[in-house]
């Protein structure tokens, strides 16, 4: 193996846990490699709103600046199944940004920091000996890296395994991601919920929008997997929807993502540590997945540093992620988990319920989404 070839972190997975936290620790002087298994830029999917929760640490670390000149998003609204509307102002809301060019962007600013990002570079196995981390790549190449972070997303389990896998089960959802052209408010996110699921609308760069929903995977059995089908029969039934879907005019997409579930698995298995949606992955509607991953990275950096500068031991930096993600991250993904489960609540009369709540008791709806948010970072 040649002297290149080693490194003194490792992370697998270049999104925007990765690559967040790549960019931090080049910064402070160590050798980062990242592996990433597609290339950039590239359509993800994902509803594309940040919140403004980690506003400030991105501007801060000079991750992403210039956040004023993309779509700002103040304004919730809220339609039940049978169309009917509910808005609020949204706090601290938030902005619009494609994966398209948010994962680009990321990458390239690693990059200038030091990292070395190894696009379409699958990993396949890893090795761990007294030294360090062996990692395998799909086309040969073997990278040595002292330390391992997991940061592959939502299909983690394959190469970095968590007992809560077992548990949770076969994937029971689905997403599809479409850049339209449309009539709809700049300041607004809009999601619409339908039968075993939801639709977010809102603004991106180049005065696209972004809509994503996010499905039960039983629509995909009962209909083979046909999106049309889907889309007319189920998230059609709603009014809503169904008029974004006649009105607008398809940029991009589909792009799929196939089955998961919504668990906080654990964002340490000792020694490798689990960041973004390795270590949990929370409902977008009651969560803001992408705030999380670069929450994560943070947290990770701080820790990985004091290690790097002989403050702290490798043990500690374990007890500090563990502390995050058991008290923190754990607790905001099983508080989504049980929001998402009251607006999906397949009972009608208990879904009437809850929509009239919101008619009578205005406040409940910015509660909501209120919780749905963390605190600056
Ligand atoms: C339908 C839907 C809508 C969403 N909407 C929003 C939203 O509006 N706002 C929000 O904040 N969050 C949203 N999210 C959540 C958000 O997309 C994720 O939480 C976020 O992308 C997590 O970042 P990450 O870095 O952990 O993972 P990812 O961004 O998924 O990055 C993981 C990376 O690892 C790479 N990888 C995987 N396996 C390997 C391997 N073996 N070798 C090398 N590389 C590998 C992948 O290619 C990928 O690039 C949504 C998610 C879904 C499914």
């Amino acid at each position: 193996m040649t002297a290149d070839q080693r490194y003194d972190i490792a992370i697998a997975g270049g999104g925007l846990a990765g690559l967040s936290l790549a960019k931090l620790l080049a910064g402070e002087g160590m050798r980062v490699l990242v592996l990433e298994k597609d290339n950039y830029p590239r359509h993800k999917v994902c509803g594309e709103y940040i919140s403004n929760e980690s506003r400030d640490f991105l501007e801060r670390n000079g991750l992403l600046t210039k956040i004023d000149e993309l779509p700002q998003i103040n304004r919730f609204e809220l339609s039940f199944h049978d169309g009917k509307k509910r808005s609020c102002q949204l706090e601290p809301g938030g902005f619009g940004i494609s994966r398209w060019k948010l994962d680009a962007h990321l990458c390239e600013k690693a990059r200038q920091q030091g990292a070395d990002v190894n696009e379409n570079a699958l990993i396949t196995g890893i090795e761990e000996d007294s030294e360090g981390f062996v990692l395998n790549t799909k086309s040969g190449q073997n990278f040595f890296a002292k330390r391992l972070i997991g940061a592959t997303g939502r299909y983690s389990h394959r190469l970095f395994p968590s007992k809560a896998d077992q548990i949770a089960g076969k994937g029971k959802w689905f997403g599809v991601k479409y850049h339209l052209e449309c009539d709809f408010p700049e300041d607004t996110i809009q999601i619409n919920l339908f039968d075993g699921g939801y639709a977010g609308i809102s603004r991106i760069e180049d005065g696209k929008y972004c809509f994503c929903y996010l499905a039960s995977a039983k629509w995909l059995k009962k209909y083979s997997g046909d999106l049309e089908r889907i889309e007319q029969n189920v998230l059609g039934q709603n009014p809503v929807i169904k008029k974004h879907l006649v009105e607008s005019k398809v940029l991009e997409g589909p792009v799929t993502t196939a089955r998961f579930n919504f668990i906080y698995r654990t964002a340490v298995q000792s020694p490798v540590l689990y960041l973004g949606d390795t270590a949990g992955f929370i409902p977008p509607l009651t969560g803001n997945g992408m705030s999380l991953a670069f929450r994560s990275a943070a947290v990770a950096a701080d820790l990985i540093t004091d290690h790097f500068n002989g403050k702290k031991s490798w043990e500690s930096v374990e007890t500090g992620l563990t502390k995050y993600g058991d008290q923190y991250l754990g607790r905001r993904i099983r508080s989504g988990v049980f929001l998402q489960n009251l607006a999906l609540h397949p009972s009608t009369f208990f879904r009437q319920t809850l929509a009239t709540g919101m008619f009578v008791f205005p406040p409940l709806l910015k509660k909501l989404s209120k919780k749905a948010t963390g605190k600056n970072f």
